[in-house]
């Protein structure tokens, strides 16, 4: 079959290949690709700063944004199937033996398309049920999505979760960084009636303008306001991949309020805080921070879940998250060449 891989830990090497088709043991199903997502992953992949193959493989089959159709075994011929990504670790750390992988101690975790197992970017892919998330075809058009989706959906359930120390009623949720997750994210919190800015470094003008116009978020360029003029805030996640701005959140965080942390920056960057007048905000004011990772099946069914609230509360509007469509053909074209209002690329198989 035909698949986008890479040669780990070298640049450049995304390429199509002929690889061999899996053959899927009775328990598991064999899934025919439809769509998979391309992020900053897929790039950070292809330029060789991660990425590994299988014991024994000397490439990796890219891809873990993925939407699917069940061929064969024990789910419903035809039915759609989102995968998850990680995979418990061989040290059977609490977290992965209690089905919680996402927060996997030991750190020996597995990632399809990213860490020892391929991905899905591919003609097929065989999967056991426990991994599979049921997507209704009424989601079929962008449910592609659901990867992304439940990374903001666990970070906000972590939210949630942690800020049941104490009554609370939040009404300001500052995201910083208008891509996907943020945007997806955008859409959450206006589910939970929170009122929305997005404050980021020149975002598009295009679907994602329309889509923060559609759902009501407001936008703060950071070319025109300093972070410190938009007020205060009771949560504030960072999805920028820029760790000063991600520091910064912490400095408009009103009383009582939790900053998550959501975007990997790699990097060596170094910044100056005021560390003491920081650290009497956080400890005067019960201030929260904390980082999020990956999701949990629970994430990818809420996913689910608010995508056809979404549908039905503003219909048609999540469809125009996707960007740009290529075939598997053009897969170098997609990582290369990035449109400046690209929200969301996917290549397409079926
Ligand atoms: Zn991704
Ligand atoms: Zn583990």
């Amino acid at each position: 079959m035909r698949a986008a891989i890479v040669s780990p830990g070298k640049a450049n090497s995304m390429r199509v290949a002929d690889v061999p088709a899996p053959e899927p043991p009775p328990d598991e199903c064999l899934v025919r690709v439809l769509e998979v997502g391309i992020c900053g992953t897929d790039r950070d992949i292809d330029a060789g700063h991660y990425g590994e193959g299988p014991a024994g493989s000397e490439y990796l089959i890219d891809g873990h944004e993925s939407l699917g159709e069940v061929v064969e075994g024990p789910r419903h011929k035809g039915e759609l199937v989102v995968a998850m990504v990680r995979r418990p670790c061989r040290e059977r750390c609490i977290a992965c033996r209690t089905g919680q992988v996402d927060f996997c101690r030991s750190g020996n975790y597995e990632e399809r398309g990213i860490r020892r197992r391929h991905g899905f970017l591919a003609e097929y892919y065989a999967e056991s049920p426990e991994y599979l998330i049921h997507v209704p075809r009424a989601l079929r058009k962008f449910g592609v999505l659901l990867e992304p989706m439940s990374v903001s959906q666990k970070a906000l359930r972590q939210v949630y979760a942690i800020q049941r120390r104490m009554p609370w009623e939040p009404k300001r949720m500052l995201i910083t960084g208008a891509g996907s997750v943020g945007t997806l994210a955008a859409c959450i919190a206006r589910l939970k009636g929170l009122e929305v800015v997005i404050y980021s470094r020149g975002a598009g003008r295009g679907a994602d303008e329309m889509i923060r116009r559609k759902i009501g978020a407001t936008y703060v360029s950071a070319d025109d306001h300093k972070l410190s003029d938009i007020g205060l805030f009771d949560i504030a996640l960072d999805a920028t991949g820029f760790s000063p701005l991600a520091w910064g959140a912490a400095e408009v965080l009103d009383v009582n309020g939790v900053l998550c942390m959501l975007s990997v920056t790699g990097g060596k960057k170094r910044i100056d805080i005021a560390s003491d007048a920081l650290n009497d905000k956080f400890v005067l004011g019960n201030r929260l921070l904390f980082g999020s990772v990956n999701a949990a099946r629970e994430d990818f069914e809420n996913g689910v879940r608010d995508f056809a609230a979404l549908e039905q509360r503003w219909p048609g509007m999540m469809e125009h998250f996707i960007t740009r469509r290529l075939p598997l053909a053009e897969i170098r074209k997609a990582l290369d060449e990035r449109p400046p209002d690209d929200l969301k690329t996917i290549i397409e198989l079926g």
